[in-house]
């Protein structure tokens, strides 16, 4: 509502109704365009916050609740009864069209980044014992074994059903967040709102501006402790962040290990790589490229991005050098951190 426009109109009646109204709103910052509604959730083992303006925000945010719990039903391993888990159980399942969907996306992704990016790396997830908190090192020979079951070709999907090589099993825990992100945000977009962030760990999707125009601020979070490398300004944009210091343990030798595996060699990835930010338009690609980028290493990524258009990068680096491709750069304002000696744009 424009209160300059409301107080044109002659004080009687009506006129003075609205008046008082316009005055009213003025006042609590508080049209129904711009009501606020927050929520919360833990689901897929992760703490999510969700924020959303305008007069259907409270629906809105119930629907995503909704829709990222049926999709954990869908695709927990955790959940015995989860189609992913029947699939790997039975290796031959017809699926529902949002299972089909990520499967294709997973899939794709594995294409577009040379395998690094891969879901049938389950069976070595589970043997490092990052599904379920058992933490071990597996021997050689059972990572070798293992790994027979890892990579191209190990899951087709024909029609409604999806079709596993012998031994092969799946895990969507590195492109789950973001594709049930990219499911939220369009619910959102069709019930009218124009203004939300979630926040889904370390996938933070922010849909428009804030609702006084200005970009949201995200902050992204240092991978050694609870303060932040720096501030990102966006709107319209998904900001994805992999890191080893979300689930790790530290094995009997002193070997810190992470769980991002390699699906090359099987074992915890372990890299000049501290963390990796994504920012991009869809969550689903972000995620994946996050986790994939995580894998290919430093000087890899940036080749990448180099070669590949659509999404942006802040890198951290073992040595403390925060590497931050040019199209973020300048909407990027690093904080004192001691995690960062220093800061470098990246440029094409
Ligand atoms: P993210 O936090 O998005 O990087 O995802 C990490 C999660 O994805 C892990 O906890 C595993 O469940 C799974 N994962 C680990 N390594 C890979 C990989 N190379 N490709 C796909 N998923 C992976
Ligand atoms: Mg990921």
């Amino acid at each position: 509502m424009n209160i300059s426009s409301t107080a044109k109109h002659t004080l009687k009646g009506a006129g003075a109704l609205a008046m008082c109204l316009a005055l009213i709103i003025l006042i609590t910052g508080c049209s129904s365009a711009d009501k606020k509604a927050e929520e919360s959730l833990f689901a897929m083992d992760t703490y999510m916050t969700f924020t959303a303006y305008g007069k259907n925000a409270d629906d809105a945010l119930k629907d995503a609740k909704e829709i990222i719990t049926s999709c954990e039903n869908l695709w927990s391993v955790t959940k015995a009864d989860s189609e992913i888990s029947r699939l790997n159980a039975a290796g031959e399942l017809p699926l529902s069209k949002d299972t089909r969907d990520i499967l294709a996306a997973a899939l794709y992704a594995r294409e577009y980044t040379g395998g690094c990016f891969d879901i049938s790396v389950y069976p070595l997830v589970e043997a490092w014992g990052f599904t379920n908190g058992n933490y071990r090192v597996p021997d050689e020979t059972e990572i070798s074994e293992l790994l027979k079951r890892v990579g191209e070709g190990k899951l087709s999907i024909e029609g409604d059903k999806a079709i596993l090589a012998r031994g092969s099993r799946l895990d969507l825990g590195g492109i789950a967040k973001g594709f049930v992100g990219d499911m939220v945000i369009k619910r959102f977009k069709d019930s009218g709102i124009s203004s939300a962030l979630i926040s889904l760990g370390g996938n933070i999707h922010a849909l428009g501006s804030k609702p006084d125009g200005s970009k949201w601020k995200i902050a992204i979070q240092s991978p050694y402790d609870q303060s932040y490398l720096g501030v990102l300004s966006v709107s319209d944009k998904c900001v994805i962040t992999s890191g080893i210091y979300e689930r790790n343990f530290t094995a009997p030798d002193g070997t810190l290990y992470g769980h991002i595996i390699s699906p090359f060699d099987g074992r915890p990835v372990s890299n000049d790589l501290c963390s990796v930010t994504v920012v991009c338009d869809e969550g689903r690609l972000g995620d994946a490229l996050s986790t994939a980028l995580f894998v290919m290493g430093g000087s890899k990524a940036v080749e990448f991005w180099k070669v590949h258009e659509g999404f942006e990068l802040i890198l951290l680096c073992t040595d403390g050098t925060l590497y931050v491709t040019q199209g973020v750069y300048g909407s990027f304002e690093p904080r004192n951190n001691t995690a960062v000696t220093n800061v470098c744009e990246i440029k094409r």
